[in-house]
């Protein structure tokens, strides 16, 4: 099938990309003990693109999307988004940030079973203490084909429906950067399937940024590019892959 979609911008001279991390390194533990999550990753994701991030168990993707979306310090190195060093930036300048410039969706949802889809929409202008527009709860609602279920709980919606209002919620802040782990871990192929199919639009209909980490090749040959981590270091990178070439990649990684 022929493939429609616009060529990714791609970062030049002119283009400053939506996230930038620079030898980052990260480490746990101390003297013997020291496991070395991040080697010196140096990575730029162009506004409007998709990178996903796959790598065998433990070859630290979950560290890298966590230190670049600011919820983990890095040791060394430098995690640039919407134009602050995350590495430097205070506490206060770190919670300013993950309120307003960075959207974040997990593999389990992690929905208020209490609140309405609506209401759990809300809930990041609430917490960052802004008016809640309805309108603008509506649109994001309707962003992510969910109109018409903006009264309804968690538990009265599909685990497709309940991943596309984590990622309204996501989205509602206006993020310069959405950061997924695993978002379609939990669900059914079919369901898997729309909600990428989402992601993908989000970024060519609405100049979305994202960075996903994925074990799933299907889900990582929706983006623009793959980047395989391996031992805490970036060891090969795919524009645009096919999921067969991704898998094999993998594959050949995870020995
Ligand atoms: P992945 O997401 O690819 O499975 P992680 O980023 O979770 O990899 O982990 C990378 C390495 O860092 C692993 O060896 C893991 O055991 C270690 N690690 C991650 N988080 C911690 C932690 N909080 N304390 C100690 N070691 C950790």
């Amino acid at each position: 099938m022929t493939d429609l979609r616009p060529a990714p911008v791609v970062a030049s001279g002119a283009t400053t990309p939506a996230l930038a991390l620079h030898d980052v390194r990260r480490s746990y533990g101390r003297g013997a003990g020291t496991v070395t999550a991040l080697d010196g990753v140096s990575l730029e994701v162009p506004a409007r693109t998709w990178t996903a991030v796959m790598g065998p168990s433990g070859s630290g993707k979950s560290t890298l999307l966590h230190v670049a979306a600011g919820l983990e310090r890095a040791d060394q190195g430098q995690v640039w988004l919407a134009g602050h060093d995350l590495t430097r930036a205070s506490d206060q300048m770190l919670t300013r940030l993950r309120r307003s410039e960075i959207g974040f969706c997990f593999q389990s949802f992690n929905l208020m079973g209490a609140l309405t889809a609506a209401q759990n929409v809300a809930l990041p202008l609430r917490l960052g203490g802004r008016h809640v527009d309805k309108a603008r709860v509506r649109e994001v609602l309707a962003s992510v084909g969910l109109a018409d279920r903006a009264r309804h709980r968690p538990r009265e919606l599909s685990g497709g429906q309940q991943q596309r209002v984590a990622i309204a919620r996501a989205l509602v802040t206006e993020p310069a950067v959405l950061f997924a782990d695993e978002p379609t871990g939990a669900l059914d192929t079919a369901s898997a399937r729309s909600v990428l199919t989402m992601l993908r639009n989000l970024v060519d209909q609405r100049g979305q940024t994202i960075a996903m980490v994925t074990h799933d090749p299907a889900a990582a040959a929706r983006a623009d590019t793959v980047v395989f981590l391996a031992d805490g270091r970036i060891v090969d990178r795919l524009e645009r892959p096919d999921a067969a070439t991704v898998a094999a990649r993998l594959a050949a990684l995870e020995g």
